[in-house]
């Protein structure tokens, strides 16, 4: 069994629980010390079995509270060396640093990860496939587009956590200048709904059992509109995941999957 629990995710913060039952993970660190505790405390999961930090990209919503949580959990940060060398500063000393190589797997605990290139405007951005026991949850946030590779990647998981960014029309017509409106939209920026949608038709399988909509733009997206958008392109399914939206300021619902 995988659990996942999205501790926060949006365009201001993000932080990913992944667990087997020995070995727990967390993906990006947004969070302050304060702030992590209070919400693994409020979706009722254990900081116990942590192995470790893994850093998806540089972006200071991916990795303002690295340092703090590094050193409050005592945690070693795996992170690839294009992201370490554009890390920012002022994060403080790690409790250890992994370095892993883009595009090669590694066994943290028992859970193997693998690291796969996203196409977003940092060093080595990446997203990850967790697997434990024949279970396979695949991440794919911060990406302008996907790509063959991502779509290769991100083939028969039982849950996954995509990111929808933007609503089209809300960019366009939104308070964004207009050289960070090029910058979302463009091929290394963010995914829009229908980008989502899109991907999400493209790995569908029987086996996908949850869907969880992830980094959404708090300016030029909602969340109704991010689920009806995603309900369209699942209607089109031949089988149904169930669907959860992410949010910045709480956690979701711990998610499992088991083997089917
Ligand atoms: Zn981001
Ligand atoms: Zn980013």
């Amino acid at each position: 069994m995988i659990r996942v629990c999205l501790l926060a995710s949006g365009s201001k913060g993000n932080c990913i629980f992944v667990s087997s039952e020995k070995t727990s993970l967390l993906i990006d660190a947004s969070l302050s010390g304060r702030a992590a505790t209070t919400r693994m405390a409020a979706a009722g999961i254990s900081s116990r079995r942590l192995a470790g930090i893994l850093v998806s990209h540089e972006h200071t919503d991916h990795t303002r509270g690295l340092g703090v949580l590094s050193r409050m959990y005592n945690l070693p940060v795996y992170v690839n060396a294009g992201t370490r060398d554009a890390l920012p500063g002022r994060l403080g000393k790690f409790c250890g640093t992994e370095i892993f190589t883009t595009g090669t797997a590694m066994t943290i605990g028992d859970l193997t990860v693998h690291p796969f290139s996203q196409s977003h405007d940092a060093a080595d951005p990446v997203g990850f496939v967790f697997e434990h026991d024949g279970v396979k949850v695949g991440l794919a946030t911060d990406l302008g587009v996907a790509t063959r590779l991502v779509t290769q990647r991100l083939q028969g998981c039982a849950v996954l956590i995509l990111e929808s960014n933007h609503d089209p029309k809300m960019l366009d017509q939104g308070p964004y200048p207009w050289d960070l409106k090029q910058r979302v939209k463009g091929r290394q920026g963010h995914l829009s709904n229908q980008d989502m949608g899109e991907l999400l038709t493209n790995v569908h399988h029987p086996g996908l059992q949850h869907l969880i909509l992830a980094h959404l733009s708090e300016i030029n997206n909602t969340p109704q509109l991010a689920r009806t958008t995603a309900m369209e392109y699942i209607s089109a399914l031949p089988s149904s995941p169930q669907l959860h939206v992410a949010a910045q300021d709480q956690p979701t619902p711990v998610i499992s999957a088991q083997a089917a």
